[in-house]
């Protein structure tokens, strides 16, 4: 009987395992170096950062840069954000393991993760259906059955959701939408960059008191604009 000399191609799984801790040592050093040194503390944000396989949600040849301190390209003109950025959002919403939390700018779907890893259950919007689309299989791949990827303008939010106990935009309109802040429980947290593609852009902190929102502007950051469906009527004659 005649053997090949080499079977079936079969994955070096000495090699994979050893890659798999590669990623867990430089994500834990991320959380050592890029979080805690820079003040972010919340046991929930620091254990969901080390958890979450960062390096599934960009593309493959991008995976080994993906514990690095900067945002990374995704496609379609989009970045995911700063793993520090991620993690101050994270924080600043303050989401306790019961929490609803309603997301604008699914992205690669990294942020989502980070969230379902502390709350009850996210609701996350998209406007590129393809980033949706792909946002939703690393999700489903990874085993987070408590994420809803719904493809739209996250303009108007999720009304049949809301009230949500937070809301984390994580693309930069000029000036908070309305229809956010109404989707907000009391007590609530909306985080949002806000300001014009220029340089004048800050993390923003809005809270639902029962006597009213109270508004806090943090630090200057660049996130891509939140960019708008245009209205149906608006559209060009065919
Ligand atoms: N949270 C993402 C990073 C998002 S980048 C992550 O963890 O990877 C910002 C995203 O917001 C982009 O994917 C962009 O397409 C999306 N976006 C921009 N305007 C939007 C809108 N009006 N509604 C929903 N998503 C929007």
């Amino acid at each position: 009987m005649f053997v090949p000399p080499f079977g079936p191609f079969e994955p070096p799984v000495g090699l994979l395992a050893q890659q798999t801790d590669d990623y867990q040592i430089r994500r834990q050093r991320m959380v050592d170096q890029q979080l805690r040194l820079r003040g972010i503390e919340a046991p929930a944000v620091l254990a969901a950062m080390a958890k979450v396989p960062r390096h599934r949600f960009v593309p493959p040849p991008l995976a080994r840069q993906a514990y690095e301190d900067r945002p990374l390209p995704i496609g379609y003109n989009q970045t995911i954000s700063q793993p520090f950025i991620v993690a101050y959002m994270s924080e600043a919403a303050r989401i306790t393991p019961g929490a609803k939390v309603l997301e604008i700018g699914t992205g690669s779907g990294y942020q989502a993760a980070v969230l379902a890893e502390m709350a009850a259950k996210i609701y996350t919007i998209e406007i590129v259906p393809e980033l949706a689309r792909q946002a939703e299989r690393t999700l489903r791949d990874l085993g987070y059955r408590n994420v809803r990827v719904r493809s739209g303008d996250g303009y108007q939010g999720w009304p049949q959701h809301a009230p949500f106990d937070a809301i984390v935009v994580t693309a930069a309109p000029e000036r908070i939408p309305q229809p956010l802040i109404d989707q907000l429980a009391v007590h609530g947290r909306l985080i949002v960059p806000v300001g014009t593609q220029s340089e004048d852009q800050r993390m923003t902190v809005l809270t639902r008191t029962p006597g009213g929102i109270i508004e806090q502007k943090t630090f200057p950051v660049r996130f891509v604009p939140l960019t708008r469906e245009k209205p149906k009527e608006y559209q060009p004659y065919r």
